[in-house]
């Protein structure tokens, strides 16, 4: 896997990566610099495609920094599938067409720059973008079905999406832009759901920073409104039209509504309106409180002259700008530099009673920084006009990026070998390295490139066209002999002898049959990658019946080491020891060390319910033995899967269930029974954060859970086996059957796991706060939801709403 960096990298502005894999280019988003300094490029260094046209096109979300160029790449490359969710299409348009204008008027000033690009380049553009769902798995070039890209949802701003590969080399997470922290238009990115990688390219724009609590900003925000207004002021918010003004109105709306702020009007100006307008038509995306209230009130939810809340139209903007009463006004741009909130801008700031209110990134140089910087009576240039500075001016943040704290959650949850980070000053970038330090961490810079072999886990940076970087980063924990092999020889794969698959598998499990891929991972240990598979079961193919008995499972073909091997043998005294080799003297071969699963000792008959898993991180699944065991297979159904013969070594959990009575039913059937089954229990409310808290220091087995928490139900242990499975890494280690509970210091370290275990230690009936509601707390929770009962109904509810289920995130203990 190899990354090139056009843009974006060691800096917010112009994102742009290149990705080649097994061979293939995908290009990642094609930014502009919306600031440019003098000298600067406003695009990508787009003569880095030159020796590696892209194939397809991947868009993360509308924002400009990684839309901007868009119309010019798509032009060089008129052939490439282009690919965006249906909201990032919508806004795209919006952002592009308002680009193509203003370069019109710039290109039409003595000394301004020629635009990019023109009106037609940004509909042909538009009318390429294949519109993706998310979580949708598709192969973005048409002919190479093997890399698989699926677009998860980022939080940030609508529609805006992480790309998640899966291709012959590794896995990769690309974040693009990310919220943790739910915002009033959509939900925060779920961390709980992100899967595990073996590259991650991250964002970190506020890798130096730790947001204050979001509700007690907006209540600041709210508090100098209304401040403002009962001065007989009028609010100025300058705000990014995409995203952070839609929150604005929301904020307000809601304050406005309790009676925290005065009954005035709001105007929105700019581009704020038609991207207030697009957000409603793709409600899909939206928060589901929003979806709701769209159904239940039926009024729009931004633009509402029935309550006061009104678009400007620019001939309408003279009257208001002269008018004194008290008002609220949202215009982009958010950093003054354009757009609408300028001309506002210079007469606010000239009047005591006036307030201009900040609320996003504002870039060194922008309007916006020197107004920040400014003190009153002194003069400020804004727009075209020079003015004298009278009115106050306050900054809040209503970030839609995740702060340091948030970010490391996120990575620590995806696990990467390679943690890539981008899109930041190169203090905050460098600031969250440190928060990593077992991690490989790069901060590449623009022109540089950075290559992952899966097999060395570790990254290559050659000199590269741009910057002269030149080092090979080789890997700092210590490896297996195997693995040590392959960094010897990686060209040709390093393969294991059918000598040293017998003896690993006679050590490791001698009684029971192996699948190529159990023999894999045994032998490169965390080196293993999918694509060794092809390549062992090669050495399978010639004759190695001195070696294992080979039988199958469908259509799988397994693996039982034979007893004796003529002139093989090793000793089992040490744990790393020596392989005695055919040809005479030993190997230097050490074996790695792999755990024992769960099952061997206890094998269930048939009719036993079972938790079964594939791999570790994989989900976990409910399933009913069909058979007796067979040659290391049984024959089970599962809430996910058909009927089918599997390995033994699948079985995680014995729950200690029967359903022999299902057995004489056709096997759909049972898996709709399991099924329905499972859909119960994924709702059951168990906290494993309080199993965790109760077994500090001592180990336990899933069966010396269920005797200490004194499961006598059915669903009470399928539900905490499944849970266990799930989420069970996160807060403990697990060595064959036991399990052991991590550190406290690691798990408070983890700011969402620290809350959660605040709430369950403030227990039942604490008062606590959501989003301005007030209730309190039942005392059941689970590993992202409590339970809470309202204080009071909204009018919009009936008795039913008092109880919900909240994420803990969103939950404010009230003392
Ligand atoms: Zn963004
Ligand atoms: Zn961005």
């Amino acid at each position: 896997m190899e990354f090139t960096f056009l843009g974006g990298a060691s800096e917010v502005g112009g994102s742009c990566t290149l990705l080649r894999v097994a061979g293939r280019c995908v290009l990642i988003d094609g930014g502009m610099r919306p600031a440019a300094r003098e000298g600067q490029a406003r695009i990508p260094d787009l003569a880095l495609l030159d020796d590696n046209p892209p194939e397809a096109l991947l868009i993360t979300h509308a924002h400009i920094d990684h839309t901007g160029s868009l119309p010019l790449i798509a032009s060089l490359y008129p052939h490439i599938p282009i690919y965006a969710t249906e909201s990032t299409r919508a806004l795209t348009e919006i952002l592009l067409r308002d680009s193509v204008r203003i370069m019109g008027q710039e290109g039409l000033k003595p000394d301004g720059e020629t635009p990019l690009y023109n009106e037609e380049q940004v509909d042909a553009l538009l009318g390429r973008i294949r519109p993706v769902g998310f979580h949708q798995v598709f192969a973005p070039i048409p002919t190479a079905p093997e890399i698989r890209v699926s677009y998860l949802p980022a939080g940030h701003i609508l529609g805006a999406a992480m790309l998640y590969f899966v291709t012959p080399e590794g896995t990769l997470l690309h974040t693009g832009d990310i919220s943790v922290t739910d915002q009033r238009t959509i939900r925060g990115l779920d961390i709980a759901s992100l899967p595990g990688a073996d590259v991650m390219i991250c964002e970190g724009t506020y890798g130096n920073r730790a947001h204050s609590s979001r509700r007690e900003e907006e209540r600041k925000f709210a508090e100098a409104v209304q401040a403002t207004v009962a001065r007989n002021g009028r609010v100025l918010c300058p705000a990014f039209a995409v995203g952070r003004a839609q929150e604005i109105v929301l904020i307000l709306k809601s304050y406005r509504a309790s009676g925290y702020i005065s009954p005035v009007p709001i105007y929105l100006d700019g581009m704020v309106r038609s991207v207030c307008a697009a957000y409603q038509g793709q409600s899909h995306d939206l928060h589901p409180h929003l979806q709701r209230y769209l159904k239940n009130a039926r009024r729009p939810l931004f633009v509402d002259p029935d309550l006061h809340i009104f678009a400007v139209r620019s001939h309408e903007r003279a009257a208001l700008i002269a008018r004194k009463e008290p008002a609220i006004i949202i215009s982009s741009s958010g950093m003054l530099s354009g757009g609408a909130s300028p001309l506002y801008g210079a007469t606010i700031a000239t009047r005591e009673q006036d307030a201009l209110l900040l609320t996003g990134y504002q870039d060194e140089e922008s309007p916006g920084a020197a107004l920040l910087r400014a003190r009153p009576g002194m003069p400020l240039q804004i727009g075209s006009q020079r003015v004298p500075l009278a009115c106050k001016v306050e900054k809040y943040n209503l970030s839609g990026h995740a702060d340091a704290e948030q970010i490391s959650q996120v990575v620590t949850k995806v696990g990467p070998r390679c943690l890539i980070l981008v899109h930041g000053a190169p203090d905050a970038l460098e600031a969250l390295k440190q928060r990593f330090g077992e991690m490989r961490v790069e901060i590449p810079v623009v022109g540089s490139k950075l290559t992952f072999h899966a097999a060395r886990q570790g990254l290559l940076t050659p000199a590269s066209s741009r910057a002269s970087i030149s080092r090979a980063i080789l890997p700092e924990a210590p490896l297996t002999a195997p693995e040590l092999a392959f960094l010897d020889n990686t060209e040709s794969m390093a393969l294991p002898s059918i000598e040293s698959l017998w003896l690993l598998a006679r050590k490791l499990g001698p009684l029971r049959p192996w699948t190529v891929v159990e023999l894999g991972q045994a032998y490169y240990g965390s080196a293993y990658r999918p694509a060794l598979r092809p390549l062992i079961e090669q050495i399978f193919k010639s004759d190695t019946s001195a070696y294992f008995k080979r039988s199958r499972i469908g259509a799988q073909s397994i693996y039982q080491p034979c007893e004796t091997v003529l002139g093989l043998s090793f000793s089992t005294t040490l744990p790393g020891e020596q392989l005695m080799g055919r040809g005479g003297g030993p190997t230097s071969l050490t074996l790695p060390q792999v755990p024992a699963t769960e099952l061997s000792r206890r094998i269930p008959g048939a009719g036993t319910v079972v938790i079964v898993q594939g791999q570790k991180n994989s989900a976990p699944y409910l399933a009913l033995t069909l058979s007796p065991e067979h040659n290391g297979g049984i024959r089970m159904v599962a809430d996910g899967w058909k009927a089918a013969t599997r390995p033994l070594s699948m079985i995680q959990l014995l729950p200690d269930v029967q359903r022999p009575e299902w057995l004489h039913l056709p096997e759909e059937s049972i898996k709709a029974h399991l099924k329905q089954w499972r859909h119960k229990l994924d709702r059951a409310w168990v906290d494993l954060f309080a199993w965790w808290r109760s077994c500090q220091r001592s180990s336990f087995s899933f069966t010396s859970l269920c005797r200490d928490l004194e499961l006598r139900q059915a669903d009470e242990r399928l539900g905490w086996g499944l849970e266990l499975l799930t989420h069970g890494l996160l807060l403990f280690r697990h060595h064959g059957e036991m399990w052991h509970p991590l550190d406290a210091a690691r798990i408070y370290a983890n700011g969402g796991f620290a809350h959660h275990l605040r709430l369950l230690e403030a227990g039942e009936g604490s008062a606590i706060e959501v989003n301005g509601r007030i209730g309190c707390l039942t005392g059941r929770s689970s590993w992202r939801l409590f339970e809470v009962r309202w204080d009071e109904l909204l009018e919009t509810e009936d008795e039913m709403d008092r109880l919900a289920q909240v994420r803990a995130s969103t939950i404010h203990l009230l003392f």
